[in-house]
């Protein structure tokens, strides 16, 4: 990978500024200059990539099929880029982002090394100045953060941390340097999805691994394979109709969706879909009765045939009820998927410490000190997660001349409009910012749904000689409503989850994205559009 020389502090005016250069702030780029519009792109980190910039731990890899985790802008990229398994590792999504980056010349107007620390909107002069942390200042008539739902590491206050005297590293902030744990008692804090992506690959390497869990997660078997050039070109040959399929689908992937309830199926046949689903591996095994994220009592069916495959799974009984997630319903925290995950704890040199059972009272020097022992390691690694959705975007100083912050405005809770705008913030875009499907999607549908609404809107604007545009507050305060509304259909907020902020002390609880689905939520934007840009204000 060529890595980007720093950037200097960049100044400048331009018709867009854009935050952030993953899969959003690379696309948003790309159809900007296409549409006439001068960009810039602003990146903290050193190169492009976003999330897979960021997280190289050992076995990260994508959980949406990666012949779909892609972009479908341009029929010869897609025609032309080979993915090699079922749900392709970080180094070939980061190669893939490289590539895409080189492809369209992107590089030459994202400036890197350039974290945005403030954005002001100046009332009188309609325009954004936004400042970052190397002096750059650049001002545009319009900002749109591509800043990631999921690029804010949260960084555990364990007491002690300072103290460890060996290495500390978080999955979503990895050196790029190879990490070798041979001989190492390596120490992994957190069983979320990167947790249970990084635990099978550690374990192969470490002389002794302790996890130590807070809450256990469903995990289901990712079922990743090389694929086959035949299975490739069968998708290339339907890419089109693939695409489409997916913009209008409910998850933004192609999954079986199911058109009947669990509680309305008999027992057998329900245990054999199950199996079914279970086998070919991936998250369609959510998606195998319409009631099972409704139902408390259909999702109990699907939480227990996961228990039982745990049960099976591991040889010891106290490891395996362990694991067993029992405090609430399977879906509603993020589903995980795995290769070898329960069963790389049957391993000799792995072993579980259950949080809730001895809690964790200090990081010492030497490991870890829960209420019962001392366990020790000579590396940390925290797989602790993220600020999810707000965390990006509230680390900035968002604000306007006449006294509105973004962080007063958020305070009990992201409100904004079609997860697109905020009232009170004329001009300023949020790509899958929270209001939207973003996080339950295959985010690359998403993200591109997005990026074409808002270069179309930006676009429109010009083209009617119109300055600004802003979400008002009725508008706002509806679609709030409703997404609140869609969720509490669902069991999802009674799940301490990082969809609802349980993760992060103090983080006000609401169910952040938009559950209502993917080609719903499009034919919703669609129709504001349709209307004349309704629940928006254009001046
Ligand atoms: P990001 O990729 O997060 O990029 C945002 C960029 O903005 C980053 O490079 C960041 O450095 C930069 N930035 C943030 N703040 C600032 C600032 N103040 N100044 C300058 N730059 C800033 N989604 C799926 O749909 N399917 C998957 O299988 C999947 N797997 C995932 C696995 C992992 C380990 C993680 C962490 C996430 C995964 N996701 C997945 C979600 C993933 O984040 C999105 O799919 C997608 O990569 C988001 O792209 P993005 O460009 O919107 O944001």
């Amino acid at each position: 990978m060529t890595i980007s020389q720093p950037s200097a502090s960049a100044s400048g005016t331009f018709d867009v500024v854009v935050v952030g250069a993953g899969f959003s702030g690379l696309y948003l780029l790309h159809r900007l200059r296409r549409a006439g519009f001068s960009a810039v792109v602003l990146e903290a980190a050193d190169d492009v990539g976003g999330t897979w910039y960021w997280n190289r731990y050992p076995g990260a890899r994508c959980d949406v099929p990666s012949v779909e985790y892609s972009f479908s802008f341009d029929d010869s990229l897609e025609q032309e880029w080979n993915w090699t398994e079922r749900y392709a590792a970080q180094p070939e999504i980061l190669k893939y982002l490289e590539h895409v980056a080189e492809r369209f010349d992107l590089k030459r107007d994202i400036r890197f090394n350039t974290r945005v620390e403030a954005a002001t909107y100046d009332v009188d002069a309609e325009r954004w100045t936004v400042q970052a942390e190397n002096g750059s200042t650049l001002q545009a008539r319009f900002v749109a953060m591509a800043t990631g739902c999921l690029s804010t590491s949260s960084i555990p206050n364990l007491p002690g941390l300072s103290d460890f005297a060996g290495p500390v590293l978080h999955t979503g902030r990895w050196p790029h340097e190879p990490q070798d744990f041979t001989g190492k008692r390596v120490a992994v804090i957190g069983t979320g999805s990167s947790a249970i992506q990084a635990i099978p690959v550690i374990a192969q390497q470490a002389a002794h691994l302790t996890v130590f869990q807070r809450t256990p997660n469903f995990s289901l078997p990712a079922g990743n394979h090389p694929l086959k050039p035949e299975e490739v070109e069968q998708v290339k040959a339907t890419y089109p109709e693939r695409r489409e399929y997916l913009r209008r689908s409910r998850s933004g992937a192609t999954y079986e969706y199911a058109t009947v309830p669990a509680l309305a199926t008999p027992e057998e046949v329900r245990r054999a879909e199950f199996e079914r689903r279970w086998k070919i591996g991936g998250a369609n095994f959510m998606h195998a009765y319409t009631d099972l994220v409704k139902v408390r009592e259909a999702n109990e069916l699907a939480a227990q045939f996961v228990r039982d495959k745990i049960a099976a799974t591991i040889r010891d009984p106290e490891t395996a009820r362990k694991l067993m997630p029992t405090s609430y319903p399977i879906g509603t925290k993020r589903i995980c998927l795995d290769t070898d995950y329960y069963p790389t704890y049957n391993r000799d040199n792995v072993s579980l410490i259950d949080l809730l059972e001895e809690p964790l009272q200090t990081i010492t020097a030497n490991g870890v000190r829960t209420s019962r022992q001392e366990y020790p390691a000579d590396v940390l690694i925290c797989a602790t997660g993220f600020d999810a959705m707000t965390g990006s975007l509230l680390a900035m100083d968002i604000g306007t001349t006449d006294g509105q912050s973004l962080r007063k405005v958020w305070a009990e809770g992201p409100r904004n409009y079609l997860g697109l705008m905020v009232a009170g913030f004329p001009n300023l875009f949020t790509v899958t910012g929270p209001g939207s499907p973003s996080v339950l999607s295959n985010m690359v549908t998403s993200i591109e749904q997005h990026v074409d609404w808002i270069v179309d809107c930006v676009d429109h604007l010009r083209s009617k000689g119109l300055a600004t545009i802003e979400a008002s507050q009725d508008a706002q305060d509806a679609w709030v409503d409703h997404v609140r509304e869609v969720a509490n259909t669902t069991l999802y907020p009674q799940a301490a989850s990082w969809y609802m902020g349980a993760n992060i002390p103090g983080k006000p609880r609401m169910f952040l994205p938009y559950i209502g689905g993917v080609g719903a939520y499009r034919g919703k934007c669609e129709e504001v559009v349709a209307a004349g840009y309704k629940g928006f204000v254009l001046k």
